[in-house]
């Protein structure tokens, strides 16, 4: 499963970009190359059938706004794919707030129709609150909890699969994260279509930009003008993905093709990761009904540590 990138072809227009390979691209040009991209990675990694009720989670960013669009273009082209977004708000003042907003005007525009659940609404509390009673990591407690709500939620609203905006930076900084943690089953979980149809706990999801840089996806999002601003969560910066990113974009530049070649060979290992993973059982949390690797989920364990901290 090798990522193929071929070389594209531009005129003499003004460039928008220089691509990994050296390439300058002008807008029309980029655009062509960049959606072909994205609708070639559909087919080669077969994410999507014939018929889909497809979930978009989106938070607003240009990540997620891009992967919307694409697939909102899609879906014209093809009714039997329905497209829905879904958004969590995590409750992150100054941050959460203004991306949602960007999100509800451009599902508005575009006729989108758009879910928001609240961790405030389904788990009492919302993000910035849970920080303030809690001592950890913020990404570790808003990722858990993130990511129930969207497997829950996906469910409950019958998608079919959930498309998510993960780039190729995004996959790459996972892959070194694991390593690095020594947490390799997590990896056994990448790649461009994580989970199997089949079972009814598991929503399964899939990556339509996973062969596209970061670059790559500002750089779309930023002429087709998908956003007006771009913002960072306060708390990223805390993050070990963003020490792993600095160190990626270092080697980056250094050593152009870096990112690409980590992906590449991952993929290559991959299907030996999911065989070795495959029989790992996964049990329901005794507490909630969800899915879990141990009697209760983490999302119940950590609901079960605020509601002590609170107590006391
Ligand atoms: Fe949550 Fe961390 Fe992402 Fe902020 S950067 S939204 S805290 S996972
Ligand atoms: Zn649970």
């Amino acid at each position: 499963m090798q990522i193929k990138i071929n070389n594209p072809k531009c005129c003499s227009e003004k460039p928008v970009i220089q691509l990994t390979a050296g390439e300058k691209l002008c807008k029309n040009h980029f655009n062509e190359y960049f959606e072909n991209k994205v609708f070639r990675t559909i087919r080669q990694f077969d994410l999507l059938g014939k018929e889909e009720n497809l979930g978009v989670a989106i938070s607003g960013g240009k990540d997620s706004l891009t992967v919307l669009y694409l697939l909102n273009k899609l879906s014209k082209q093809n009714p039997k794919i329905k497209v829905t977004a879904i958004a969590i708000d995590e409750g992150i003042e100054g941050y959460r707030d203004k991306t949602l907003i960007t999100a509800k005007k451009f599902c508005n525009e575009n006729n989108i129709r758009l879910n928001v659940f609240s961790y405030k609404e389904e788990f009492g509390l919302t993000l910035d609150e849970m920080l303030k009673i809690l001592d950890v990591k913020p990404c570790s407690i808003c990722g858990v909890f993130r990511r129930y709500l969207l497997n829950k939620k996906s469910r409950e609203l019958k998608f079919t699969k959930l498309a998510t905006g993960h780039n190729l930076d995004d996959e790459c900084q996972s892959i070194l994260m694991n390593q690095m943690k020594n947490n390799i089953e997590a990896s056994a979980r990448l790649g461009p279509k994580v989970g199997v149809i089949s079972d009814d706990k598991f929503a399964q999801r899939i990556k339509p930009l996973y062969l596209c840089t970061e670059k790559e996806v500002t750089t779309y999002a930023f002429i087709n003008s998908l956003l007006d601003n771009f913002n960072e969560c306060p708390n990223a910066i805390h993050s070990f993905r963003a020490h792993v990113r600095d160190m990626l974009n270092d080697m980056e530049k250094k050593f152009s093709g870096t990112k690409y070649s980590i992906v590449n060979s991952f993929l290559e290992t991959l299907p030996m990761l999911k065989e070795k993973f495959r029989g790992e059982i996964i049990q329901i949390c005794s507490k909630c009904g969800e899915p879990s690797a141990n009697d209760s989920c983490r999302a119940c364990v950590y609901l079960e540590k605020l509601r002590k901290s609170v107590m006391h």
